[in-house]
């Protein structure tokens, strides 16, 4: 069986998890935790990040840090995995759903405008398969209408926007660290933070509502409640897992877009021919090959097609149901204007199995019976 998905290993993760145990320090904020932060930082040219449990908590950290109010509105998505939406519920907004692009499966820049009320405060973009949404045209609207911006870059790590790293344009930015994503601790994210006010709260929130952090540098006497927190520290293990991923990062990102490439390069007949359709990396992207997916007519050639692949011992699947039709959904939020492509696209798509270390005989094993699949 070829799975979908294989969880990354490169080789040095059980030696660092080792020393984390030998270090004494297995809790949060510890060397590895530390080491990762700083690599992040520096890499992506972040004025902070911090590690968190999950790209889940990184959302909840950043929609805590918006200072919403009840009744106040995001802008986002509805095809996206539930955490971009959750984490707006749980800081008591309503959610406001606008329609995505055919081409890259992200929020429509141009439809955004129109959905805003005098209750918008946030604009939630998700750069899905870690291709860009674009950021510029985000950006500026946010600007003119005084609104926050929160990058869900859980499947963007190390992918650009002219040439700056997703997650680093708004005003918060989340990676996930899942064991799906490129680069993995097991469970873990990070949240990407800029203006120092939001540092520091986020540090208070991270750390049990205390100024532990402010402790720990030296800059206050002793460490006191002093705000509403929670606990979002990761524990070092995971992060000396993580950090054996860092250290492979370019070489995670090769593997990975080799496979994508393959894929791309073997289907570019059937999409000649109209026959699927793939992703669109836009111009001024360079993309991670989070994911590679196809496009079938319909929602039922997609269902043969998995039956098809899973005949053959390939696992395919499929996502997002759109939050918008969930009962959640219906519950939390509205869609604004026409649901043009949202449903139908999703529908549609079907991702291929792609992750760290595809041995080249199996990627070939998933071209083939796609190929045979859409022979007609
Ligand atoms: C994976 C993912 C998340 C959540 O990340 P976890 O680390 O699993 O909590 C959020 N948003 C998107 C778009 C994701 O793909």
């Amino acid at each position: 069986m070829i799975s979908f998905n294989v969880p990354p290993f490169t080789g040095r993760e059980l030696e660092y998890m080792r020393q984390a145990v030998e270090n004494l320090h297995i809790s949060g904020d510890g060397p590895f935790t530390r080491r990762c932060a700083s690599w992040l930082q520096d890499r992506f040219q972040a004025p902070r990040v911090l590690l968190t449990t999950s790209g889940s908590s990184a959302l909840d950290m950043a929609a805590m840090l918006c200072g919403l109010e009840k009744g106040d509105e995001v802008i986002l998505p509805s095809f996206t995995f539930s955490s971009t939406a959750n984490a707006f519920v749980l800081a008591g907004a309503r959610l406001v759903f606008v329609d995505i692009r055919p081409d890259t499966m992200n929020l429509d820049e141009t439809k955004i405008e129109a959905a805003i009320t005098d209750r918008t405060r946030v604009i939630a973009p998700v750069h899905y398969a870690g291709i860009a949404c674009e950021m510029d045209t985000i950006m500026d609207i946010a600007r003119r209408h005084h609104l926050r911006v929160v990058e869900d870059a859980a499947q963007g790590v190390m992918s650009t926007y002219k040439g700056r790293a997703l997650g680093t344009i708004g005003d918060f930015g989340c990676f996930s660290f899942h064991e799906t994503k490129n680069y993995s601790m097991g469970e873990g994210g990070a949240l990407v933070l800029h203006a120092q006010e939001d540092i520091e709260r986020a540090e208070i929130l991270r750390e049990k509502g205390t100024n532990r952090s402010q402790f720990f540098r030296g800059q206050v006497a002793k460490y006191n409640w002093v705000d509403y927190g929670d606990s979002f520290l990761p524990s070092d293990l995971n992060a000396a897992y993580l950090w054996a991923q860092l250290e492979q990062a370019d070489a995670i990102n090769e593997s990975r877009l080799r496979t994508w490439n393959a894929y791309h390069e073997a289907f570019a007949p059937l999409r000649r021919r109209g026959r699927v359709e793939g992703p669109t990396v836009p111009e001024g992207c360079v993309h991670n090959a989070h994911l590679y997916y196809l496009k079938c007519r319909s929602l039922e050639e997609r269902t043969a097609f998995i039956r098809f692949m899973n005949e053959r011992e390939i696992n395919c699947v499929f996502h997002y149901v759109p939050l918008h039709s969930a009962p959640a959904g219906l519950k939390f939020g509205r869609f604004h204007g026409e649901d043009r492509y949202t449903t139908e696209e999703s529908e549609r798509l079907v991702r291929l199995p792609l992750y760290y270390g595809m041995k080249e005989e199996d990627r070939q094993r998933v071209i083939d019976a796609v190929l045979a699949f859409f022979r007609d």
